[in-house]
């Protein structure tokens, strides 16, 4: 990692100086560099780091047309010691693969994902905000590039990773409503490849629901809307009788990462956990007799987003907010604690880039 052979070609101009870190709107500011590496001739081609800005493209760029389209979320924390940290490399790198496998995209090797992107944050490293849960969000893309109007798998691909400084997400609590019309995915599509296609298919019903006075969606399965999927954007877990139950994956199910962390955490504190199918009847008795105490989304932008009501065939239904003692409260403080290097990394999933 220390000695490089990756292209580096260093910007003239840092915009780091403009950024007011104590105001980090999501995405606002976009570091200085990016990786930028080819699929051409059967082959990844060599990434290099450029500073950020436009690529040239044809508009007959096939992933615009046909969709091969597909990203990741992840997340780099400076570590008490000053380091810094990118948490779940290994597993956001697996799922990048799945993603692209699912799509007809060539594979990243693990090693090129690692070099491009350690390389990268190095470089970038004084963007990593330093305050308490803010972070350097990190978003690999990879799409196809070819220029041709015919429907066909691309031959060319571009793989790109941008990062961006955020502040600390405190997501205020979701109020829901249970999707029984649209679906974001079904059994045997893409639900679980993070491809850019799912997204544009889930605003039309989101923007529906924030009409209806809603934050998000809940969304069930697709042949008999009876069984939670996902919240919006993120996995959906709930406290009920004292165990954490989130629904099991399938193959509409995004993977996440969050979800696996806090499966893994929640084992760790003797906390008993159950992947399952959970139905609608289920969640409703739950909310009626009072042992669904809590409910609540987890993806890496938030980590863990409070729901506070669900609308279920036309009931609306509250859930009490957390408090400190909440299992969700005290493993996002846990998982921070982790990613700071505050408590030892039993897992292995921390990351390091030294720059002490
Ligand atoms: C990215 C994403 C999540 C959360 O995954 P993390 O790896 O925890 O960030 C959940 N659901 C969907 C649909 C997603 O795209």
């Amino acid at each position: 990692m220390s000695q490089s052979t990756m292209r580096i070609n260093k910007t003239s101009q840092s915009q780091l100086a403009k950024v007011d870190f104590e105001h980090l709107d999501f995405g606002k500011y976009v570091s200085d560099h990016m990786v930028v590496a080819n699929y051409t001739n059967g082959k990844w081609q060599d990434a290099e780091i450029i500073p950020y800005g436009d690529l040239p493209m044809s508009p007959a760029m096939l992933s615009l047309h046909y969709g091969q389209s597909v990203f990741e979320g992840m997340k780099a924390f400076k570590m008490m010691d000053g380091n810094i940290n990118i948490f779940r490399l290994k597993k956001h790198h697996a799922r990048l693969n799945k993603s692209l496998a699912r799509m007809c995209m060539p594979e990243i090797s693990e090693a090129m994902f690692t070099n491009a992107l350690s390389e990268l944050v190095k470089l970038d490293h004084l963007w990593v905000p330093g305050t308490d849960g803010a972070s350097l969000y990190i978003r690999p893309v990879v799409f196809a590039s070819e220029a041709r109007l015919g429907v066909k798998i691309s031959d060319t691909y571009k793989f790109v990773i941008m990062t961006t400084p955020v502040g600390p997400y405190f997501s205020k609590p979701y109020k829901l409503k249970v999707e029984d019309h649209y679906v974001r995915t079904a059994e045997g599509g893409t639900g679980f490849a993070k491809c850019a296609g799912n997204y544009g298919g889930a605003f039309y019903p989101t923007l529906v629901a924030k009409d209806e006075g809603f934050d998000q969606v809940l969304w069930t399965d697709h042949k008999d809307h009876q069984y939670i999927d996902e919240v919006g954007m993120m996995n959906v877990m709930f406290v009920m009788n004292e165990k954490l139950i989130t629904p099991a994956l399938n193959t509409a199910i995004l993977d996440g990462v969050t979800r696996d962390s806090i499966l893994s955490l929640a084992r760790q504190m003797n906390f008993p956990t159950e992947e399952r199918k959970i139905s609608l009847t289920e969640l409703e008795e739950g909310l009626q007799n009072g042992s669904l105490t809590e409910a609540f989304g987890v993806g890496t932008a938030a980590v863990v987003a409070p729901i506070q009501s669900i609308r279920i065939h036309g009931n609306d239904y509250t859930i009490p907010l957390p408090d400190d003692n909440s299992f969700q409260v005290r493993v996002k403080n846990h998982l921070l604690d982790i990613r700071t290097g505050e408590v030892e990394d039993r897992n292995d999933w921390n990351y390091i880039i030294k720059v002490k």
